[in-house]
């Protein structure tokens, strides 16, 4: 199938109660662990590629790296049955323009540090720009922090305002809105609650899909929670990053002499594929697309 613009099934997940995976990829083997997990689990997915997952892609150049997987996704998503898209995360304006172009059909700006009016303004403007070709547009409203591994103060997260984001959301006319629960990107275990009250109040407001970054962190419990109220698309990346590295970390120690990068390679993309299919399933998307 062709790269789809995944908007439908975000909002039949919101209707019935479960959530569209967003999967990170930084190497081929990441791609195509999600397509494969996709496939095998019938279910709709997104492949999902950080502003530095373009910078590595590119060797450096953030535009050639949105050629180059642009051109990936377009093969990964032919090479299997199941819709998926290709979403750029946390997107800068520039990007977020070169995306849309190549051919991506999932755009997130992030407005992270600008005024709310100018956040506003921009986002309308590529809001609009990807609608008249048929893309998805996700921006966010507060700030899951990115702390990149270093110490950050958890009481200084800026947590969305449930009327900010009802005035951004009617205002630009986004598809779906990140919202900042509580959530931290990069943890590397399940310990944050998310702020369940604050979704409700937002959820009484705002009535587009709601979107959880930094999913990696969250304890299950309260995605599950999260996704019957509105979180219909979850992001994951860490937990990929962990297994997808841990299984060729294992591979290597095994075998001291082993230089086939093919071997360990493979070994990492078997390991993503399982946790992808295990978040699908565990996010409920598993046979929808059957
Ligand atoms: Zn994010």
């Amino acid at each position: 199938m062709t790269l789809q613009n995944i908007y439908p099934w975000i909002l039949r997940a919101q209707k019935e109660g479960w959530a569209v995976g967003a999967f990170n990829a930084n190497t081929l083997e990441q791609v195509q662990s999600i397509v494969l997990a996709a496939q095998a689990e019938q279910s709709p997915a997104i492949i999902q590629i950080s502003h530095r997952a373009l910078t590595h892609i590119g060797s450096g150049n953030e535009i050639q790296g949105i050629k180059y997987i642009a051109a990936v996704g377009k093969i990964a998503a032919d090479s299997i049955t199941a819709p998926v898209s290709l979403h750029l995360d946390h997107g800068t304006e520039s990007e977020v323009i070169q995306a849309i172009t190549l051919g991506f059909t999932s755009v997130m700006f992030d407005g992270d540090g600008l005024p709310f009016e100018e956040n506003i303004s921009i986002t309308k403007r590529l809001c609009d720009m990807a609608h008249s070709v048929g893309v998805c547009m996700e921006a966010e409203v507060g700030e899951v922090p990115k702390p990149d591994g270093k110490e950050f103060n958890e009481s200084a997260i800026d947590l969305t305002d449930p009327d900010e984001a009802s005035q951004f959301t009617r205002t630009t006319g986004i598809d779906t809105l990140a919202v900042a629960l509580g959530s931290v990107h990069g943890l590397r275990a399940k310990s944050v609650a998310l702020d369940l009250e604050r979704l409700l109040a937002i959820r009484k407001r705002v009535t587009i899909p709601l979107v959880l970054h930094g999913s990696s962190g969250v304890s299950d419990n309260d995605i599950k929670q999260g996704i019957s109220m509105g979180l219909s698309k979850v992001n994951v990346a860490t937990q990929l990053a962990q297994a997808f590295t841990g299984a060729i970390r294992d591979v290597l120690n095994k075998d001291g002499s082993l230089v086939d990068p093919r071997k360990y390679m493979s070994a990492g993309r078997n390991a993503q594929m399982e946790i992808v299919r295990e978040r699908i399933r565990f996010f409920g998307s598993s046979g929808k697309a059957k």
